[in-house]
């Protein structure tokens, strides 16, 4: 068989530990025997972040605005015990927040579903995908401890000097508390746009919900701005697609989601996207079976899986120790890459190898073959435990027969 070429260069990013072994070993058995791999190679590794003060970092998000697709390795955030384990000059910051920084995106997570595990929540039967927006409210607050007899108030200090005030409480008798929080048109039409594109882009309809009954300005706006957005940009793409915009209180979408089957994009305030996307992706198995998309309101994407660097099994791994770690979010992120870059270069051969990768891994599992992590889920009867590297090449026979 003749590989499959790519035009464009996918950005790739190498990263850390156990998911920097396996990232190897899915290019070497899974991929380059069938694609003629052209990526711009980034080295995230945290050795060679050191040795370019994390300039790697910058650089490859600056590659992905130029290509527009990247695909993401797990990497290490480093805290105290990182800068001796690996004698850093510096404390960097996280890859994924320095990334998303540069390309001002929103983050999506995706379950993956195959036969044999069901989701805690079993209507479940089709993904939801969590959108969180990852700018301001509560993890951007100020915030302050006030004393009895103490008067709040908000103050606005406009551009021509005048002020304008509210009272937040008048604390008569007791201590109290306050919060200041803020958010931006900016980066609040950045998430819609973001979601309203993804919702396009997957085919599927998009939720909204926020406490504007309550919260008449501040949520209120979150409320308006999507609105706005959907009605002037996106309104006819989702009547031709046939599918639907739909905006509600966060209680009843809450409840909604529950008696739910799946298969929408649930957009989310940044607190609630927080706790929802745990509950959800504990809901629906695995963190070993969550794909994870940056997309950017221009329209760029990086691919990742959500999990770690599996670290404990690294140390496994370092000691010579067969390991048997779930590769599938790494497959997926590859398999979501490599489509999207056969889809904007119109690369049909690529976008049907990216299909058949995925069919090939999910049918693996399905056939009773996984690894330790989803054994212990999977209610299929005869299954077999495998290692990290049997398990791809068990999907590989697969591959090969779909090829
Ligand atoms: P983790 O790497 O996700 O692993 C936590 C535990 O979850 C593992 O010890 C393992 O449990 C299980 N697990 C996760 N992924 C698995 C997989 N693919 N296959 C099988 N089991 C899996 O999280 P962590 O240990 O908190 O973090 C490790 C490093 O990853 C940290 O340095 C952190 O900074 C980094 N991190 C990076 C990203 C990212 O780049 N996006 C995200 C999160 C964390 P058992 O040990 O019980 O088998
Ligand atoms: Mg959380």
């Amino acid at each position: 068989m003749e590989k499959i070429k790519m035009t464009t260069p996918l950005v790739e990013m190498d990263g850390d530990e156990m998911t920097r072994i396996i990232w190897k070993w899915i290019k070497d058995i899974l991929i380059l025997p069938y694609v003629d791999l052209n990526t711009e190679y980034y080295d995230l590794g945290l050795e060679h972040r050191n040795e370019t003060n994390d300039r790697v970092t910058v650089d490859s998000a600056e590659a992905t605005k130029k290509y527009g697709v990247a695909v993401k390795c797990a990497t290490i955030t480093p805290n105290a015990a990182r800068m001796t384990e690996y004698d850093l000059k510096e404390m960097w910051k996280s890859p994924n927040g320095t990334i998303r920084a540069i390309l001002d995106g929103t983050v999506f997570r995706t379950p993956i579903i195959v036969k044999g595990i069901t989701p805690y929540i079993p209507t479940w039967t089709k993904p939801i995908t969590i959108a969180r927006h990852a700018y301001g409210d509560v993890y951007k607050n100020t915030e302050l401890r006030v004393d009895e007899g103490a008067k709040a108030e908000l103050v606005v200090t406009k551009k021509d000097g005048s002020e304008e005030r509210a009272l937040i409480h008048d604390f008569n008798g007791t201590d109290g508390i306050i919060q200041g929080l803020h958010n931006t048109d900016k980066s609040i039409s950045s998430f819609a746009r973001a979601c309203f594109n993804f919702a396009v882009d997957t085919k599927q309809d998009l939720w909204f919900a926020t406490k504007d009954t309550i919260s008449k300005k501040y949520d209120h706006r979150f409320k308006d701005i999507f609105a706005e957005i959907y009605e002037n940009e996106y309104k006819a793409k989702f009547e031709e697609l046939g599918i639907e915009y739909f905006y509600t209180l966060i209680d009843d979408a809450v409840a909604r989601v529950i008696r739910s089957n799946g298969g929408y994009i649930w957009a989310c305030k940044n607190y609630d996207g927080d706790v929802m996307s745990d509950m959800v992706a504990t809901a629906y198995g695995s963190l070993a079976m969550m794909t994870s998309v940056l997309v950017s309101p221009s329209g760029v994407y990086e691919y990742e899986a959500a999990h770690g660097t599996v670290q404990r099994h690294y140390y496994k791994y370092l000691k010579g120790e067969k390991t048997s770690t779930n590769s599938v979010a790494t497959i997926f992120a590859w398999s979501g890459a490599l489509r999207k870059r056969g889809e904007l270069d119109k690369n049909d051969a690529l976008m049907k190898y990216a299909d058949n990768l995925e069919k090939a891994t999910i049918q693996t599992i399905e056939d009773g073959i996984m690894t330790g992590d989803l054994e212990a889920l999977s209610s299929i009867p005869n299954k077999t435990r495998v290692d990290t590297e049997e398990f791809l090449k068990a999907i590989n026979e697969r591959l090969a027969a779909l090829m």
